[in-house]
């Protein structure tokens, strides 16, 4: 098993309806450090760059625009296979195929509003870190209460 880092985002959903806490304390008791965080609120551009890999689907437009229309939560998690097991805790994209308990069961609204963005894959992940945070802003997780 590998300690890795991932990126995930609180969206503009679920820290419009008041979530932020619970959602922290999900990713908290799975052993997930936060080893940064910063609340963003994205331009449409910003948006659009943090989700270039989707740029021509459908849905990029409007997701785009829902990433851009409100605060949103941006943090840098560590532990053991945090980049699979953030996927595990965050659900399936679509909160009616999510698993009871998973965050987007508990708090996503729709496909698209769906509380939470977790990378998918180790690439993904160096990318979105570093897309949000030089690497001066990364705290030892050793410093942390759970490292
Ligand atoms: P995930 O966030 O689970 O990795 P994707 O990378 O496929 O999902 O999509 C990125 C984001 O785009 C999703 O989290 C969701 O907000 C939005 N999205 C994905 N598929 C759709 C869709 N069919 N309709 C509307 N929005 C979508
Ligand atoms: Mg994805």
């Amino acid at each position: 098993m590998a300690i890795e880092r991932t990126l995930t985002i609180i969206k503009p959903d679920a820290v419009a309806t008041g979530h932020v806490g619970d959602v922290i304390k999900i990713l908290e008791s799975n052993k997930l450090a936060i080893v940064a965080a910063r609340m963003v609120y994205l331009s449409k551009q910003q948006a659009e760059g943090f989700y270039a890999v989707h740029r021509g689907k459908p849905f990029f437009e409007s997701l785009t625009k829902f990433m851009s229309s409100g605060p949103a939560l941006v943090m840098v998690l560590e532990g053991e296979n945090a980049i699979a097991r953030l996927r595990e805790i965050m659900g399936a994209t679509n909160p009616a195929n999510a698993a009871p308990g998973t965050i987007r069961k508990l708090y996503a609204s729709s496909i698209e509003r769906n509380a939470i963005h977790g990378s998918d894959a180790p690439e993904t992940a160096a990318f979105e870190i570093s897309y949000f945070f030089p690497g001066i802003e990364l705290i030892p997780v050793s410093s942390l209460p759970c490292g």
